[in-house]
């Protein structure tokens, strides 16, 4: 059922500033239910594949530095229309501007370290997933 899976990643920064218990206390109260999870961190060249799509961004060296810097917690989430819900839950990009109460306004510290990740449709959560994850940890 893909449409009720998204993937996750408590970005280095949240994870420095000892955000890790409170956004995954958060995730859960919100109804995702943790269905893979680990405690990880991507090497460079791995956040160069990971973030390919943005790779003529000009901000893409800065966040695969950024996402190499330290460790993360990379989680397969299950909610009804999982995608959607996720990224309304987490809020905007910029946690300056992300609705009050969400993960981002919460724990974020600016546009590039915004405390988490949210998959972007039902096809990139099962790819990012399978990044980190084999499929019989999330089916
Ligand atoms: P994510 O994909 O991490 O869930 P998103 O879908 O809200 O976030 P994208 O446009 O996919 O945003 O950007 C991916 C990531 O790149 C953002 O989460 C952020 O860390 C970083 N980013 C996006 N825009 C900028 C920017 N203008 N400057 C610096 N970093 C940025
Ligand atoms: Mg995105």
């Amino acid at each position: 059922m893909s449409g009720n899976i998204t993937f996750t990643m408590i970005k280095p920064k949240a994870m420095e500033n000892g955000h890790m218990g409170d956004i995954l206390a958060k995730i859960i109260e919100g109804g995702f239910k943790v269905k893979a999870m680990k405690l990880t961190r991507l090497t460079k060249e791995e956040a160069k594949v990971f973030y390919a799509v943005h790779k003529e961004r000009p901000f893409y060296d800065g966040l695969t530095d950024f996402m190499s810097s330290g460790p993360i917690v990379a989680a397969v989430l299950e909610k009804e229309n999982a995608v959607q819900a996720y990224r309304d839950y987490i809020g905007a990009t910029n946690p300056a501007e992300a609705a009050e109460g969400t993960i981002r306004a919460l724990y974020g510290t600016n546009i590039e370290a915004n405390a988490v990740h949210g998959s972007d449709s039902d096809e990139n959560a099962q790819i990012e997933a399978g990044f980190f994850f084999s499929k019989r940890d999330w089916v």
